[in-house]
């Protein structure tokens, strides 16, 4: 086995991610605009991946549970409704020095000093008695004052405040708004699910550590209506379900845990609220979270829509507003925790280095790469046979181009599990060389075995 190396990695991989075509800086011909990036060709395929495994897992192998697509853009009043309006903000200080803008909590904490349930006064009084700008060293902040975190714009061009639309900060919402339309025309019956993968946005104060925190994100959010009494088993179960995802895509079970929300941490709308948190390189955060949020949403909705907006019990010949248990995760929180998971610089005994992803098969972006061994006459046909038979099958890659170690290495750093090399034994005797990723193991198969232990191994 290779001598693996442990390595400050997030260098590494966003440099990785920008080589290869994961990640791209956002608007970069333009200086770049800070906190985007663009999902360059592996990147989008291996989001896609992430994405329809967990519509296969959440909703189509599920029969309690329907997908929904909601408009970015929800009324105005959702947000109202929501609390968001009134409660998603962060508290902001800025540096007068420096003009650096911080979470004020995020800042005391810093120093070790305690931040959570202080008042926007008490919060100023600290950072101005306390706290020194980490950019700068000034002692001279702003008062700590609210920041809606919402993003939001005109509807017309007078740009009357009643036209101001805005951009989701979450899924979520829009699975409430459809919530009537659903027990309307869909056959479903307490408990049921509906899930919805879609972006999200967030003027977030301190964005950053790459993908981590960002502007603009995915989302693939469920809430799950429920009768009262069951929230607690349904918490569990769908916190068990949730663990298995970060199993089945791959991460080291070592690396993810669970935190559970303190009573004075949690949201306006959550009585019970847990992370699963990751062990990124800049330290342990939040990947995805559940929280029981109640009939919170339902009934503000209720209140502010005038619909009726009750569940009918025929069984118990009961109405009630369902109460609703919401699991949660973000595409790039994922996309990162995987890259971090499967990035290895490993030295291999010849004394040469690689970089590879060890992305498991089901996620990693390109299955199956077809190289002839060189580009002559008599293996470039054949191999563009087998790659173009493979094609229906697997998202595949064609390469003909340099010395055949190079391609191993390329496709090492996309994290393609298996290389197929045509060679002249080819010619003779029909069949190829399997080249695993991770054991850099090669075995001869015969090409009309080829898909079916592919299928098998992927
Ligand atoms: P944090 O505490 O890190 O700000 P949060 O608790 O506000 O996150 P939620 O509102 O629970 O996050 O959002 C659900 C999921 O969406 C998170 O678990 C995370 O995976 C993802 N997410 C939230 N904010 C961002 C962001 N700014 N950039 C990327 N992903 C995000």
């Amino acid at each position: 086995m290779p001598n693996v190396k442990k390595l400050d990695i997030l260098k590494p991989i966003v440099a990785l991610c920008k080589r290869r075509g994961f990640i791209y800086p956002g608007s970069e011909i333009y200086g770049g605009f800070a906190n985007t990036y663009s999902y360059g060709p592996y990147g989008a395929q291996l989001k896609k991946n992430i994405k329809d495994l967990w519509w296969k897992t959440f909703v189509e192998k599920r029969s309690d549970m329907l997908g929904i697509d909601g408009p970015i853009l929800l009324h105005p009043e959702t947000w109202r409704a929501s609390g968001h309006l009134d409660g998603f903000s962060d508290m902001l200080v800025d540096c007068k020095m420096c003009k650096s803008r911080f979470r004020a909590d995020h800042l005391i904490e810093s120093y070790g000093l305690q931040a959570e349930g202080k008042n926007l006064g008490e919060l100023t009084q600290i950072i101005h008695k306390d706290i020194k700008c980490p950019k700068c060293g000034a002692k001279d902040f702003t008062e700590v004052r609210h920041f809606n975190l919402m993003f939001h714009t005109p509807m017309s061009k007078t740009g009357a405040s009643h036209e101001i639309a805005y951009l989701r900060p979450e899924t979520a919402q829009a699975i409430f708004l459809d919530y009537k339309n659903i027990l309307d025309t869909q056959r479903v019956k307490i408990p049921f699910g509906v899930a919805q993968i879609g972006k999200a946005f967030r003027n977030e104060i301190t964005p950053g550590n790459f993908i981590f925190r960002v502007i603009e994100f995915e989302q693939m959010e469920i809430e799950y209506f429920i009768r009262e009494a069951d929230w607690k088993a349904t918490f569990e179960a769908w916190l068990s379900e949730m663990l298995l995802w970060c199993n089945l895509i791959g991460l080291k079970k070592t690396h993810y845990h669970t935190e559970e929300h303190a009573q004075e941490k949690l949201s306006h709308y959550s009585k019970r609220t847990v992370d699963i948190v990751y062990d990124f390189p800049f330290g342990t955060s939040e990947l995805y979270g559940i929280a029981y949020r109640t009939d919170y949403d339902l009934k503000r909705h209720q209140e502010y829509s005038k619909i009726n907006l009750e569940y009918n019990d025929l069984e118990h010949q009961k109405k009630f507003l369902p109460h609703v248990i919401e699991p949660t995760f973000g595409v790039d929180r994922t996309f990162l925790a995987l890259l971090c998971d499967a990035y290895e610089e490993e030295e291999l005994e010849s004394g040469e280095k690689r970089s590879v992803l060890h992305f498991s098969p089901k996620i990693a972006p390109v299955k199956v790469a077809v190289f002839p061994l060189m580009k002559k006459e008599e293996l470039v046909p054949v191999a563009g046979k087998v790659f173009r038979t493979l094609q229906n099958n697997f998202t595949c890659e064609y390469d003909d181009g340099g010395a055949i170690g190079k391609r191993y290495r390329r496709q090492d750093e996309l994290g393609t599990p298996f290389c197929i090399t045509i060679d002249y034994e080819t010619l003779e005797n029909h069949t190829v060389t399997l080249r695993e990723r991770d054991t850099m193991k090669q075995e001869r198969v015969p090409i009309d075995n080829l898909s079916a232990l592919l299928m098998a191994r992927l």
